[in-house]
This record gives structure tokens, C-alpha cells and sequence, in this order.
């Protein structure tokens, strides 16, 4: 069989099988599969064969037009899923980050003119043009940081007009970069400020009227709510989101992000795809989640970077069975882009073990954005997106913290960051 690209000298290919059906749930986020010194065969963007390299090299034949990719004794990973980012947005909010490091707290930078609604205001004076510049910069940065597969979210438009606006750049940007896009509709991510004291009037909006307009271009495949006190309720958001349902959009719900707000419960509720941030679910909220087979989006970045170091318990829900996936959230609040650096935190504050962090960025990061049975593992008939890391195990990755061990990535069967080796 003539192939496109051969990936060969990997210490392990980690394919992380055997979960494009139903996401890996507790012990089976521990026991990836991988193979010793492998190869990785690729045709018209598709994954070919993958093996031991003496067998793949039996099997497939390198023409001269081959590309060849030489692992160099690293290893060989899926390329990585992200389910769950803002980044999408204009404007600069380091000034907050400084503030925030001098000690000011959430609400003394909201009177300061903080919060979503800067950057609402500066997203939405911006061009189209201008705005997928920013998009195609933020593209570019997280492929190269290993992310081949990545969610984006509205939800700074606030209006139908704004959020149809972004909603229209994500589709261009899809047409035009390499990365794999998945958007998600998050019209009712704060009230805008024109709204204050008719927050109703928002509600019914979102529902009754972006809804039905995202639904009829189809700009976004999911819907997602900030249920949190002072964003949205428990009633509101499940409002938006059973209707969001009737217009064929999967429900995502950020969750229990700064309290116990009762997000997660109305996930499991609704079986909604995913729930994120989970950092004050209690346990029997968590379990509940098990039943609905609601994927937990846990992003330990947030609270890292935001001085608000309350973590979800990632290893009681690993324990539970709950399946979990990693996300950034990168926003105009967070600048943490890197899923590996996620990896780490997840390790660190969450008590993951390095192969449940690569199970949780990969494979069931793809449920949580419903790509798995094209994406998040290396297998047969799946995108080949991969990368070649520069460590020696996949159990190393967490531990190199803050180095680029990020050597090629290789999306849909093409180098698009790292050079490809010289032939032999
Ligand atoms: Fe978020």
C-alpha cells in the first residue's frame, strides 16, 4: 500500500484505543494502550496502519514521495482535543491580571471597569476582519502547542447581530486554518450591560430569538450557559438550553465554577453533553452525572490563574467513574493556552495520574466536543492528527513543565509545526 507519511523511531506510540465508543471511565484512564517502538502509517489525511515499526514497514510501502517522519526515540500521541475556550475575543485584560496580583479581589475589579463586558465592548467594535485575525493568531498558537482539535465559544457579542457576527468568523476560520473547529453558542454568558434590571428580556432573547438564528445557519453545534450566581440560574439556564435542544444543539452547562449553583445537577438533568468547571460539585451531584454519561470538563487553569485556588476534585470523580476530560478555557481573563501545562495542573491539584491527564486531553475531550469517532486517538480510519513529544514516556509529560517538548505536529496527515526530518 503506497502512503503519504510514515512516523517511525517512536520510543511508544500511545493510540489511546479502545474508547471512540463510550469515553475511558476509572481504571481503564490508567491503562492506555500503546505500542513499543511503533510506526504510524498516513493516507490522505487519514491514519493508514499503525504497529510495531518492523511490521508497518512490511506492510506499507514508502514511495519517494513519502514524507518521513523521524521520531527520534520520543514518543508519538494523538494531537490534542480541547473542549472548552473563549478565544474568540479583542482586547487586552493584563491590566486586571495586575491588579489582581496587588491583592484586588473579583468585585473591586468589576468597579474598575473589569469584567466580560470590556471585552464585549471591544470585540464588538471590531471587523470581521479584525476579529478573525485575532482568531487565526490564536489558531496558529495553539496548534503549535500541540491542540489539533479545538472548541470555541461566543459569548461576547451579546447581541444577535454580535453573536452571529463571531459565529460567522469561527466559520471561516474552520474554512481557512488547519485546526478542526467545534462552536458552541454562548449567547447567554453574562447580561449585557443595555440589559441591567431587565435581565428577563436577555433571557427570552437568547431563547426565542439567537437560538432559532444560530440554528438556522447552523453556526454552532452546542449550546452552552454560565449558570452561576450572577450570570444565569438554574431555571433560566435550563430554559435556554431545553430550547437550544429543540433547534438541534447539544447542551453544555458551566457549572459549579465559583459555587455551588446547581449547574452540574441540571447537566445530569438534561443529559447534557458536558459539564464544566465543576470545582464545587459535591460528590452525589458528581455521581449523578455518571448515570447520563455527561462528560466532566474540569479546567484547572482557571482557578490556577485567577488566585481563586479552589480545584474541582478531579480524583473523586476519576474514582467515581465520572468520565473526565481537560480544557483550558483560555479567555481574555486566562491566558493559558497549553493543554500540556494543563496535564501538570491536573497532576498537581487534581491528583491525576500522567495517563489519565493524556486520556482526559485526547480521547474523552473528544466526547465532550463529540468528535471521537474521528478524533483522539490513533486508529485506523481516524483524522491523522499526532504529535511527537520530545520525552521518553508518556508518563514524563506532566513532569517537564514549562519546556517545549512539543517536536512535530502533524495535522489531518500534513507537518504543520516542527520541521519534518531529512529523508532516512
Ligand atoms: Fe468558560
Amino acid at each position: 500500500v503506497p502512503i503519504d507519511l510514515l512516523v517511525r523511531n517512536a520510543s511508544e506510540v500511545v493510540t489511546v484505543a479502545g474508547g471512540s465508543r463510550a469515553p475511558l471511565r476509572g481504571a481503564a484512564m490508567r491503562d492506555l494502550q500503546r505500542i513499543d517502538n511503533g510506526a504510524v502509517a498516513i493516507k490522505d489525511g487519514k491514519i493508514a496502519a499503525v504497529g510495531r515499526r518492523a511490521e508497518i514497514e512490511a506492510e506499507v510501502a514508502p514511495s519517494p514521495e513519502t514524507t518521513i517522519v523521524d521520531a527520534g526515540g520520543g514518543i508519538v500521541v494523538p494531537g490534542l482535543i480541547e473542549p472548552h475556550t473563549h478565544l474568540l475575543f479583542a482586547g487586552s485584560r493584563v491590566d486586571e491580571f495586575h491588579m489582581r496580583v496587588a491583592g484586588a479581589g473579583y468585585l473591586e475589579i468589576a468597579a474598575r471597569g473589569g469584567g466580560i463586558a470590556r471585552t464585549v465592548a471591544a470585540t464588538r467594535s471590531l471587523s470581521a476582519g479584525d476579529l478573525a485575525a485575532i482568531g487565526r493568531r490564536h489558531l496558529d498558537l495553539v496548534l503549535g502547542q500541540g491542540t489539533t482539535t479545538v472548541e470555541i465559544k461566543s459569548g461576547y457579542g451579546l447581541s444577535t447581530d454580535a453573536e452571529l457576527a463571531q459565529l460567522r468568523v469561527l466559520r471561516r476560520l474552520s474554512e481557512e486554518c488547519p485546526n478542526t473547529i467545534v462552536a458552541t453558542f454562548l449567547g447567554a454568558h453574562a447580561i449585557p450591560p443595555e440589559f441591567r434590571g431587565r435581565r428577563q428580556d436577555y433571557v427570552d432573547l437568547v431563547a426565542d430569538e439567537m437560538v432559532p438564528a444560530v440554528a438556522r445557519e447552523r453556526l454552532a453545534e452546542f449550546c452552552d450557559v454560565f449558570c452561576e450566581e450572577g450570570a444565569f440560574t438554574v431555571e433560566e439556564s435550563r430554559r435556554i438550553l431545553a430550547g437550544a435542544a429543540r433547534h438541534g444543539l447539544a447542551a453544555k452547562v458551566h457549572a459549579d465554577e465559583l459555587s455551588l449553583s446547581g449547574g452540574a445537577r441540571l447537566a445530569s438533568e438534561i443529559g447534557a453533553c458536558s459539564a464544566d468547571h465543576l470545582n464545587f460539585t459535591s460528590p452525589g451531584e458528581a455521581s449523578s452525572l455518571v448515570a447520563r454519561g455527561t462528560i466532566a470538563v474540569l479546567l484547572p487553569a482557571t482557578p490556577f490563574f485567577l488566585l481563586a485556588p479552589r480545584y474541582a476534585d478531579g480524583r473523586g470523580l476519576i474514582d467515581l467513574g465520572v468520565p473526565v476530560a481537560l480544557a483550558t478555557d483560555f479567555n481574555p481573563t486566562s491566558s493559558i493556552s497549553s493543554m500540556l501545562f494543563v496535564m501538570f495542573l491536573a497532576c498537581l491539584h487534581m491528583r491525576f495520574d500522567p495517563s489519565e491527564a493524556l486520556a482526559a486531553a485526547t480521547i474523552n475531550a473528544a466526547h465532550a466536543i463529540r468528535r471521537a469517532d474521528r478524533a483522539g486517538s490513533i486508529e485506523p480510519g481516524k483524522l491523522a492528527d499526532l504529535l511527537v513529544l520530545a520525552v521518553a514516556s508518556h508518563r514524563e509529560i506532566p513532569f517537564y513543565v514549562g519546556r517545549n517538548i512539543v517536536r512535530t505536529v502533524i495535522k489531518s496527515g500534513k507537518v504543520v509545526a516542527g520541521p519534518p526530518d531529512p529523508r532516512g
